[in-house]
């Protein structure tokens, strides 16, 4: 009996060979002689004889945890172990490698292709939620899209965010790959809910500095996200130190920041 070769398996095979390096999530997808070869998009310059060969059964473990042994929650982020390649013989191989390092991410491609993916806008999304999220709906627009912004920002996530704020546009697909996100995530959601708690409770101070210092305080926070504090966990957004914080003071800060003249994505 023929194996089943599903369309976005076939379809996504077809793009790769088309180009010579496709972006999916952290993975590089690269056509070579016998097939495709996936690996982590930062090893992408790397020769081949220096990373180990993975087999498939090994993909989902490795996925589980970053160079450091910590927990990766979310499979798109950046932080994939490094320094590895598998091969993928045919779009069925293809499809399994993928369904372990990056579950949901080629039926997502696949859908926003085919123009039938359906982005679910972020209010939307809120309002469903229950329990401890529920506040997270109280959220207005800017803080909401401050939230999106920080979360989703490519430091964090490979994924390009489709759903939107109010009217505002998805996000911008350079630094992001091919790979879309349909709706908020858990870390996303945990980080709103955060937000809202402390947006709508604690106290606000009024702060005025010369620009010098607004200058000081922009490289702080590129010295913090270029050396994040490397005990801390991925999913642990009650530190302080957490990039998904730090990236959120930033989106509330950046309109008094020289940061602001090059955009919020550096
Ligand atoms: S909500 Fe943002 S951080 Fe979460 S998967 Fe989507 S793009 Fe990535």
């Amino acid at each position: 009996m023929t194996p089943f070769v599903s369309p976005a398996a076939s379809a996504l095979w077809e793009c790769v060979s088309a180009v010579p390096e496709l972006r999916f999530g952290p993975l590089s997808l690269s056509r070579v002689p016998i097939g495709i070869e996936v690996r982590p998009c930062q090893d992408a310059g790397l020769a081949a004889s220096s990373l180990r060969v993975i087999p498939v059964t090994d993909l989902r473990t490795l996925s589980q945890t970053d160079d450091l042994g910590r927990f990766r929650p979310n499979k798109a982020s950046p932080n994939l172990m490094r320094g590895w390649a598998h091969l993928a013989t045919d779009p069925q191989s293809l499809d399994a490698a993928l369904d372990s390092l990056i579950p949901g991410g080629l039926a997502d491609w696949y859908a926003a292709r085919s123009g039938t993916a359906n982005a679910v806008p972020w209010q939307q999304y809120a309002d469903r939620q229950t329990g401890m999220y529920r506040n997270v709906s109280a959220l207005n627009e800017p803080e909401a899209e401050e939230v999106a912004r920080a979360g989703c920002h490519e430091r964090c996530c490979t994924r390009r965010r489709l759903w939107t704020v109010g009217d505002r546009p998805p996000e911008a697909p350079s630094g992001k790959s091919e790979v879309p996100c349909l709706e908020p995530c858990a870390l996303l959601l945990e980080l709103a809910r955060r937000a809202q708690r402390s947006n709508a409770s604690e106290e606000r101070s009024q702060l005025t500095l010369p620009e010098s210092d607004l200058a000081i305080i922009d490289t702080l926070f590129d010295i913090a996200l270029d050396h994040p504090d490397a005990s801390l966990r991925e999913g642990d957004l009650s530190a302080p130190g957490n990039p998904r914080r730090i990236l959120l003071l930033r989106e509330k800060l950046l309109p008094w920041l020289p940061a602001k003249t090059r955009g919020s994505g550096h």
